[in-house]
């Protein structure tokens, strides 16, 4: 433990982010780096638990409570406070391939079951593993490492998000030929189309990452989707073992009146036009330019759609949220290490309070139909309250009569979730699904019902988490080489 008392000694604090007014003008990263001299002070409050719940990562009440990587926090916590930076360069490669990832995205559920969060604020561990790889990358810490024993053996891992290259850089580690199949036109899954370049630069930050993976041998196939470019009943005769990493990307849709409307687009074709656009200029752009829009979907997805628009100079934005508003604090329900189900502001919100003067959000909102002009254009979406009944043991919303209001807007943005993997490629393969539709595979083998194919990732948990994909990734690997070598020393 760094410092006795520390966590008495010093407030929990984050760095600064860009100020909202002046952020929304770019596409820029908005964190601000947090001096050492602060950073040390935080990892000082670390009170390097005797059972430290941070690192735990289990599910409890269906939500991750402590680090799905098992990441050894209070280890490197202590380190940085004592300024030992490599050291805690080391310990959180052997637990995290990706910390530049998870150091920028991750909700850190690590933090929400941190033992010091029962009486305090928690420990800000999330901005700690950021600092420790930005300053090894700094450093020149972070270098390709050469593979010196090669197996011979072939693996495609056929997706290019968190899991797959989780899986693929492990793979690799154990001396295996690791190709990457990816069908888009640039690697990195929900991370490089899906999460905005405010959150997490595509250049600077995946870019980086991928070439170090090619300088250690992994090879990357771009443009090339299993099933359709490659044929699936290939992959078994030319690898001698398959992971599919191929997420969960079947959107949830609506089916309410006037859902064909033009002018009704996923959260993902707008996200996704918006960095394309940002990175090839002339790609098309599905903009929000002077557009009154609705984003329906309260979730982190929603909050991208908001932040966009805003950036693309919407004239107004409003988040539909079908939940009631959460508690300021944490329910009897819902105790320490869960994760705390309580109401946050993330930067999308903020932003649009600076511009809007008031949260876009709105709470127990249900869509009942999409309105158009004489012209069938687009003009408002009809909503009502909602209130939660119990029926046949499940709460189910229900519209509250005499609530209905009108929306106008000419832009709405389904961000509901995800239902699942697409289908084509497994149908190809023969590889069975769930009840919930995710690739059939336990989590202790990732073993399909196929010899040699696993699965990994959200196309195997269903919609997650950068951090899950990575953990999936990692353990998919595990089992892979035990197959193929008999053993395994991958953790
Ligand atoms: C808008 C948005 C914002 C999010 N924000 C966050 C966040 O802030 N923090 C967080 O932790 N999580 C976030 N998530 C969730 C997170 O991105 C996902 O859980 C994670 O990316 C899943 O990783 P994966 O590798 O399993 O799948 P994916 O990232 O979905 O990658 C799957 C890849 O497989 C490719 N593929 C599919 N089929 C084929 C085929 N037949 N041949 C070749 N390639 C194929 C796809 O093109 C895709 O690139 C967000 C998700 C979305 C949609
Ligand atoms: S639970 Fe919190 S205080 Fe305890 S070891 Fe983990 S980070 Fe440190």
């Amino acid at each position: 433990m760094g410092k006795i008392k520390g966590f008495m000694e010093f407030q929990r604090a984050l760095p600064a982010d860009r100020e909202p007014l002046e952020r929304i003008k770019d596409w820029q990263e908005f964190h601000k780096v947090m001096p050492v001299v602060e950073l040390q002070n935080q990892g000082a409050r670390c009170m390097d638990c005797g059972t430290p719940y941070c690192h735990t990562g289990f599910m409890l009440s269906g939500v991750a409570s402590g680090c799905p990587i098992h990441n050894l926090v209070p280890e490197w916590n202590d380190y940085v406070y004592n300024g030992f930076w490599h050291e805690a360069f080391d310990r959180l490669l052997k637990t995290n391939n990706f910390p530049e990832f998870t150091g920028r995205v991750c909700p850190a559920p690590c933090e929400g079951s941190c033992v010091l969060g029962i009486i305090e604020l928690p420990v800000t561990i999330k901005n700690i593993e950021y600092s420790i790889i930005e300053r090894a990358f700094k450093e020149g810490w972070v270098e390709p490492k050469q593979i010196l024993n090669r197996t011979g053996k072939r693996v495609a891992v056929v997706g290019s998000g968190p899991s797959g290259l989780a899986c693929a850089d492990q793979l690799n580690k154990a001396g295996h030929s690791v190709t990457v199949f990816e069908r888009d036109d640039r690697f990195g899954g929900l991370m490089m189309y899906g999460i905005p370049n405010m959150k997490l630069d595509k250049k600077l930050v995946l870019e980086r990452r991928f070439d170090l993976m090619k300088r250690e041998g992994i090879t990357f196939m771009e443009s090339t989707e299993v099933g359709v470019d490659y044929p699936a009943d290939k992959l078994l005769d030319e690898f001698d073992a398959v992971v599919l990493c191929t997420g969960a990307t079947k959107p949830r849709n609506l089916a309410e009146e006037g859902r064909e409307l033009p002018g009704i687009h996923f959260a993902m074709d707008f996200l996704r036009s918006s960095t394309k656009a940002l990175l090839d200029e002339s790609a098309p752009v599905l903009s929000a330019f002077g557009k009154n829009v609705v984003v329906i979907g309260g979730g982190d997805t929603g909050t991208d759609c908001v932040a966009t628009s805003l950036r693309q100079g919407c004239k107004s934005v409003i988040q539909l949220e079908i939940m009631p508003k959460p508690p300021i604090e944490r329910q009897p329900d819902n105790p320490w290490p869960e994760w705390p189900k309580t109401f946050k502001v993330d930067y999308g919100q903020e932003e649009a309070f600076f511009v809007q003067g008031e949260d876009p959000r709105k709470y127990s909102m249900m869509t009942k139909k999409f309105l158009a002009d004489e012209k069938g254009i687009l003009q408002a979406v009809e909503v009502s309250g909602v209130e939660w009944v119990k029926a046949d043991g499940r709460f189910v919303p229900q519209p509250v009569a005499g609530t209905e209001q009108i929306i106008p807007t000419d832009l709405v943005l389904l961000a509901m979730g995800f239902i699942g993997p697409e289908e084509h490629l497994l149908q190809q393969l023969q590889v069975l699904q769930d009840e919930r539709s995710n690739i059939r595979a336990t989590d202790k083998t990732y073993l399909t019902n196929r010899e040699r194919i696993f699965a990994a990732g959200d196309a195997r948990r269903g919609q997650s988490l950068v951090v899950w994909a990575i953990h999936e990734g990692r353990a998919a690997a595990r089992e892979c080489d035990r197959v193929l070598m008999g053993e395994t020393h991958l953790p």
